[in-house]
């Protein structure tokens, strides 16, 4: 191998080690953001296994002497000491990185972790150094037949794209992927009727483009000549990614709508793999022809498992198994006549083996994962449980975004217990702090709100039964309390006093010292009647200067005792007003509540009452005659 050679070969791997980056962008923008982690580790993860177990084994197995063109045997790179050999391993290594890494999206957002790196194990020992055997390696039996994937379009591709529909198949869609819009509940967590939106498709749109940038150096590494091949296959490839973007660019025209985002990436990624089994055999207008085949057949690939309900949430498979198997299949109808491999007889003979070639290996590749997931299910176990899945996979599977997940739980508990008086607390500088801060300043002011709307009822609630001025009850508050009261009687027996109270000569006192004053002789008389009363006692303001009290379990005579108590706590001292003190009294009037059947007949009772200590003279008791006509000592004059 020349010097310049050499430098290509180690340039390109580090090309074809870039696509891993782009696709992990390409993944992790496809899927949701809760699993976002878990498709990028994946694809580093699958590397390193993938890297390592190629250069110890799946090299030897490709590329030692064959065994009957079936596989080769040989010692591993890792025990050689000559440079082009180990380098051409290394190269080799990167591509097998990239077969195995495709299943990832694939199976993305609902894979168990263990079980990716066992199928990644699994295929990297197993099926790719075997099927890549048979289409490279000298004396492989697809090779000796004439069979053509340079840069591999089968090898890499459909055999990559082969396992990741074994499985897709066996490990089922995502939570929510094909549920109808008419299906009975949508599926917490999922954008519901069978759409899930990707998180971030300018990430994925970064992915191609690193994917592209890597594929200048996985379609040209393996050139054995620089100046004949490399030119050649560079134009190609860019031809190929350029044509499967233009060709649904207007595809979308045609139809009369908009190209879809996602589209036009899987256009340009099946146009890349189309071309790759022939890209140093295609005149580029051959490439041209593939690019768009590749291009046209991934995108209609994805919406043809949409339709089989199978569930690729990255377009994995149309892309890299149906175009890569178109490529493979179709390229002697583009090829340079002179580039018929001697083994076949004319194009057709050629496409034949073509065909054949592509889907043995397609086949033999979803046959062997198959059997290994589905001997390994059972103790590995492949799909993640539907809790784990909800949550998403970054924080089942890594811990990862624990602050996201903190704060949709505190979110979660509040709205179900209904309960917002406390803050949620998550760590401050997260994208869920912003959010968490965001929602306190909105619980804040909703909690604000809350209190003085609740405020405002109290009261409103108060100014219902209490008068204003004096805060004790109103005339509502105290018919209301009279009438249980004398229901209660009617039923239970016992007996209970009405007391009714009225100024003497208020108006004079309003007259005299103006309004102000006039309240204040009220208020000061609601202190005087508050303290004087016991506890059961039920006062109220019934209007102006008019008061009434009711006075449990008392008899007539123990009423005027307490009028008189009542009476005596107004007129024994003078009022201390702010003009100064104001000598004041009252009219007392009581009545039994027991001895009448409605309240409104107790009150005009206790009114007369009133009226005869009016009539008597003011400032003093009177009591209204019992039921059985026994007066009460009349007029009681005050102490
Ligand atoms: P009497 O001894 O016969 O009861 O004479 P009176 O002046 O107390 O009774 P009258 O019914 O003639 O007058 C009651 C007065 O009470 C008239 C009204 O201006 C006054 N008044 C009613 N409500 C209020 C109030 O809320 N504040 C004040 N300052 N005065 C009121
Ligand atoms: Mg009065
Ligand atoms: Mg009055």
């Amino acid at each position: 191998m020349s010097d310049a050679l050499m430098i290509w070969l180690a340039l390109s791997t580090f090309l074809v080690l870039l696509m891993q980056a782009g696709f992990a962008c390409y993944e992790a923008g496809m899927v949701r953001r809760k699993n976002s982690v878990n498709v990028a580790i994946k694809n580093v993860a699958d590397l390193g296994t993938s890297i390592f177990l190629y250069l110890l084994i799946g090299f030897s197995v490709m590329f030692g002497p064959s065994w009957n063109g079936v596989l080769g045997m040989g010692a591993s790179p890792m025990l050689s000491d000559d440079p082009p050999l180990i380098l051409t391993a290394l190269f080799q290594a990167m591509f097998c990185g990239t077969a195995i890494t495709i299943v990832s999206g694939a199976v993305s957002e609902r894979t168990t972790f263990r079980g990716y790196l066992l199928l990644a194990v699994a295929m990297t020992l197993l099926v790719y150094p075997i099927t890549g055997h048979w289409v490279w390696a000298e004396g492989g039996w697809l090779a000796e037949m004439g069979f053509f994937d340079f840069a591999g379009s089968t090898a890499v591709h459909a055999v990559g794209g082969a396992i990741a529909l074994a499985a897709v198949i066996l490990i089922g869609p995502r939570l929510g992927r094909f549920e109808t819009e008419r299906s009975a509940e949508p599926v917490p967590g999922t954008a519901g009727g069978g759409r899930i939106d990707s998180d971030n498709l300018a990430v994925s749109a970064l992915g191609a483009f690193l994917l592209m940038f890597g594929w200048f150096g996985f379609n040209s590494g393996g050139a054995t000549d620089f100046e004949t091949q490399v030119p050649l296959i560079l134009v190609n490839t860019a031809i190929g990614g350029a044509v499967g973007i233009v060709v649904i660019l207007l595809l979308g025209w045609v139809m009369g709508r908009k190209a879809g985002a996602v589209d036009i990436l899987t256009g340009m990624l099946g146009g890349l793999v189309g071309i790759t089994a022939g890209c140093e055999v295609l005149p580029p207008l051959g490439a041209v022809a593939l690019g768009a085949l590749g291009g046209l057949v991934a995108v209609w690939g994805t919406h043809l498992l949409a339709r089989l309900r199978l569930d690729d949430p990255v377009g994995a498979i149309p892309v890299h198994l149906f175009a890569g198997v178109v490529g493979t299949a179709l390229l002697p109808l583009f090829a340079y006549e002179h580039k018929i491999p001697p083994q076949v007889d004319g194009r057709l003979d050629w496409l034949g083996v073509q065909v054949l070639g592509t889907l043995t290996v397609s086949v033999f590749a979803f046959c062997i994962a198959w059997v290994v997931i589905r001997v390994t299910d059972p103790l590995v176990g492949f799909r993640v449980s539907p809790e784990d899945e909800r949550i998403g996979l970054n924080v089942a599977e890594h811990g990862a975004g624990t602050a996201m997940l903190d704060l949709l739980n505190q979110l979660a508990a509040q709205g179900v217990k209904g309960d917002f008086s406390n803050p949620v607390t998550v760590e401050r500088e997260s994208e869920a702090g912003y959010i968490a801060a965001f929602y306190n300043q909105v619980r804040e002011r909703f909690v604000s709100e809350a209190e003085r709307s609740n405020a405002l009822l109290e009261e409103a609630a108060f100014l219902a039964n209490h008068d204003p001025l004096t805060g004790l009850k109103n005339r509502r508050a105290f018919v209301a309390a009279a009438n249980t009261d004398i229901s209660d009687l009617n039923r239970y027996g016992g007996d209970d006093c009405l007391i009714m109270i009225d100024l003497d000569h208020f108006k004079a006192i309003n007259d005299c010292h103006g309004h102000d004053v006039g309240d204040e002789v009220l208020v000061e008389l609601a202190h005087r009647l508050r303290r004087v009363a016991r506890e059961t006692d039920v006062i109220a303001r019934l209007g102006g200067e008019e008061f009434g009290i009711i006075v449990g379990r008392a008899t007539l005579d123990q009423g005027l005792i307490s009028a008189r108590r009542f009476l005596t706590a107004i007129n024994k001292e003078p009022f201390a007003l702010s003009v100064g003190p104001l000598a004041v009294t009252a009219s007392l009037g009581v009545a039994s509540l027991a001895q009448h059947t409605t309240f409104d007949a107790a009150l005009k009772a206790a009114d007369e009452a009133l009226y005869a200590a009016k009539r008597g003279g003011r400032n003093r008791v009177c009591a209204a005659p019992a039921a059985d006509g026994h007066l009460a000592p009349e007029v009681i004059q005050a102490d």
